[in-house]
């Protein structure tokens, strides 16, 4: 009798133990191998259940999002956000966007910062853009001591130190996740050289923008010498990469590199994506490791637009849409050493994205507008973050306004003062 009490008076609770219950959509988590139809419970921020089956009143909130593809939140690698530089024409500060601004509306949680900052102006960016985001923000710090204020900067050899990266980097663990040498214009290796020297100091990845393509630092040395397991090369479709021969076949030195561990990043960009490249590498099945945007304000009003649409234009050339969502969430999740996100297991965080996979003619382009049809489009349908609700571009958790409580939308409902009725 006592315990039938007990389990009367328990049931309500156990009913619902959970915040959300996402159902029946086709969820794909390439980390744990499951790809398709499955329910996702969400209790405390964190990934509580994935299952065929989580009953509608297990969750105080249900929300449908059948014919959808749900995936962890995504994770892009290559962003420019430091856009707190207070100082006028930096290219940093003019061109970074606001991290939350772009994050949630195209279903990505966490970003990482390619260098717009360096060891001199790190801990303004921290304590200006990534300690007041909702947005997961990690930073590269640039081996410079300005980062990308100006391209003056980049070129400043005599500014680019090791041990203060590296002290930085090791100060700031949680947030740090890598160095960044980029845009180097010099005939020497002193830029990588540095970024590596501080990479070996703090046991954090280096992540390569090879500027200027100069004849006395090929790019097949770079990433079969300098670069060493874990380290990125960013702009992996720039025009001079040498990806392909004449016939199309893709250059053995890349999949060597790729043995070795070295790591394909597509930092899309404003100029550094041509489809010249991209469309040998992936036919040839050479996939990114890490699709990511290379965001600012130029790229997002240009042809990369934003990671979707960066996204299918793999899907496009032929990428698989498992794999792509693999480069886009696990891959980088682990090149930035951060395996809490980019995964949907019971107990990660709660970071979750959901799209349509809409089907027509699409057109993509890149910078210099060669044109590419796909029969595919991503479109961000919702994005949660911690189990939050952040974007819902369909409204599908809420309810018809005429259902909700009179006077919603006011509180006190006496502060609604009507006019005088003559
Ligand atoms: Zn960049």
């Amino acid at each position: 009798m006592r315990s039938l009490l007990v389990l009367v008076l328990t049931l309500p609770l156990a009913a619902q133990q959970y915040s959300l219950v996402l159902k029946g959509g086709r969820v794909i988590d390439p980390r744990n191998n499951i790809d398709g139809i499955r329910d996702v419970a969400i209790a405390n921020g964190k990934i509580a259940a994935v299952a065929e089956n989580i009953p509608a009143n297990a969750g105080r909130k249900v929300i449908d999002m059948k014919g959808l593809v749900v995936t962890p939140g995504l994770v892009d690698i290559h962003v420019h956000v430091f856009h707190t530089t207070g100082v006028k024409d930096a290219w940093a500060g003019d061109n970074s966007v606001s991290p939350d601004a772009f994050s949630f509306r195209t279903g990505v949680t966490t970003m990482a910062d390619a260098g717009s900052s360096g060891w001199r102006n790190f801990e303004t960016f921290r304590h200006t853009v990534i300690d007041r985001a909702r947005t997961r923000v990690f930073a590269f710090i640039n081996i410079t001591g300005l980062g990308m204020l100006t391209n003056i900067p980049e070129q400043a050899v005599e500014d680019m130190k090791p041990e203060e990266v590296a002290r930085l980097a090791k100060k700031h663990k949680d947030v740090v996740v890598g160095v960044k040498s980029a845009h180097f214009e010099g005939p020497t290796w002193t830029s990588v050289e540095r970024a590596l020297e501080a990479g070996r100091q703090a046991d954090i990845p280096i992540m390569v923008d090879f500027g200027w393509f100069v004849k006395e630092r090929p790019y097949w040395q770079l990433v079969t010498q300098k670069l060493r397991p874990g380290d990125m090369s960013t702009h992996f479709f720039r025009g001079p990469v040498p990806i392909a021969d004449k016939s199309g076949k893709v250059y053995d030195y890349l999949k060597q590199a790729r043995a070795k561990g070295v790591k394909f990043d597509v930092g899309h960009g404003g100029g550094s994506f041509v489809w010249r490249n991209a469309v040998p590498a992936i036919a040839g099945g050479f996939y990114p490791d890490s699709i990511s945007t290379d965001l600012h304000t130029g790229s997002m009003n240009g042809y990369m637009f934003d990671m979707p649409t960066t996204m299918s234009k793999m899907l496009a050339l032929g990428m698989p849409l498992v794999d792509v969502i693999r480069a886009s969430t696990w891959n980088p999740a682990q090149q930035i050493k951060h395996p809490e996100v980019g995964h949907l297991s019971v107990g990660a965080v709660a970071d979750i994205a959901a799209w349509r996979v809409l089907e027509g003619e699409f057109g993509y382009g890149d910078p210099e507008a060669g044109r590419v049809v796909g029969k595919q489009r991503l479109q961000c349908e919702m994005t949660f973050k911690d189990g939050a609700i952040l974007y819902d571009w369909n409204v599908r958790a809420g309810k018809d306004w005429k259902t909700l409580p009179e006077g919603y939308g006011v509180r006190p409902v006496e502060s609604i003062i009507p006019p005088p009725s003559k």
